[in-house]
């Protein structure tokens, strides 16, 4: 099959290689030269514009950072809609608002094409490792015909409902992760404040009921978990500016429909003073440095 790839970073780059791997012949494009000039390398054809690599694709993925970047890709001047064929769909594996994506999707939809939401869990491991999970808003047809595709980067393919609703489960999920790691850490800083050995806390927690993702796979407090970026002065992993944004989708979501978020709002607002404290490109679990006492080690 012939596909389009825009978007070629951190993520993107892997996942266009597996799909490389596969067979499919690529047509690529991204802003940054030297990463296209990864994928030519291997085979890929380079495109100097999203419309050049989307006009003889039979199918469009895009792998951007923001809301904005989609809807210059699909739908700005050289852009995706103004050059793909009627009947070929667009997958967009970035994490954007829900609402963007359905207004992309009615633009689309009227001059043919129909738009698939498939924003992805599982980090650039998961990208290079090709175990993504895809969380899929897409009608039950567009699902099954794109499904063989998404399992050559991914692992899970979820079906979550029609479009917009991928976003949905990828924001909700995150907003729950955001919220939790905050509170992990400041459970983890109380408890070691109070003189307990961190570990034996860790275990106590991974073995009662405020066990969680945060406490027993990415324990916030360094040591607890060696391969975990708390342990490796929160280098890599998933950034706190990233955990920023996601947060700040759920809040619009729920200003968009009148929803109240006080915990989320306040997760958001404590990513953001660490953010502005220049810790931005830190592993989001570094927030518990912001909740620690200055005199602990
Ligand atoms: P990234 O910044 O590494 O890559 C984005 C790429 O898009 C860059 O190469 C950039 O040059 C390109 N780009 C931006 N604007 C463009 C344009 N107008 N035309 C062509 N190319 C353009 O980001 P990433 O880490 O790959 O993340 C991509 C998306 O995946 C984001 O929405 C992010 O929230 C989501 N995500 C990331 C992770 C992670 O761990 N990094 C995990 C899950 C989901």
């Amino acid at each position: 099959m012939v596909i389009a790839f825009i978007g070629l970073g951190n993520m993107g780059a892997p996942m266009a290689r597996h799909l490389l791997k596969a067979g499919h012949a690529l047509a690529v494009h991204d802003l940054n030269m030297a990463a296209v000039d990864g994928l030519v390398a291997e085979g890929a054809r380079r495109c100097g514009s999203p419309a050049e690599a989307a006009t003889d694709a039979e199918l469009v993925l895009t792998m951007l950072p923001a809301s904005a970047h989609v809807e210059k890709v699909l739908a700005g001047d050289q852009g995706v809609l103004s050059a793909i064929q009627a009947g070929v769909p667009i997958v967009d594996c970035s994490t954007i608002d829900p609402a963007t994506v359905r207004r992309l999707a009615q633009l689309a939809r009227a001059q043919g094409n129909d738009l698939v939401d498939a924003p992805v869990s599982g980090g650039t491991g998961g990208a290079v490792a090709g175990t993504l999970t895809f969380m899929v808003g897409a009608s039950d047809n567009l699902f099954a015909k794109i499904q063989p595709v998404l399992q050559h980067m991914g692992r899970r393919i979820v079906h979550c409902g029609d479009v917009g609703n991928g976003q949905v489960a990828k924001i909700c999920n995150n907003l729950v992760l955001g919220i939790s790691m905050i509170a992990v850490s400041e459970a983890m800083a109380l408890g070691v404040n109070q003189g307990i050995d961190a570990k034996v806390l860790a275990d106590i927690i991974n073995a009662s009921s405020g066990r969680c993702w945060s406490s027993d796979t990415y324990n916030p407090y360094p040591g607890i978990i060696e391969t975990v970026p708390a342990s490796k002065g929160y280098q890599g992993g998933f950034g706190v500016d990233l955990m920023l944004k996601d947060l700040g989708l759920a809040a619009e979501a729920a200003r968009q429909s009148r929803h109240p978020l006080p915990m989320g709002a306040l997760a958001q607002q404590l990513y953001q003073v660490w953010s502005l404290q220049g810790k931005g490109h830190l592993d989001f679990s570094s927030i518990i440095q912001l909740l620690s006492r200055a005199d602990a080690t």
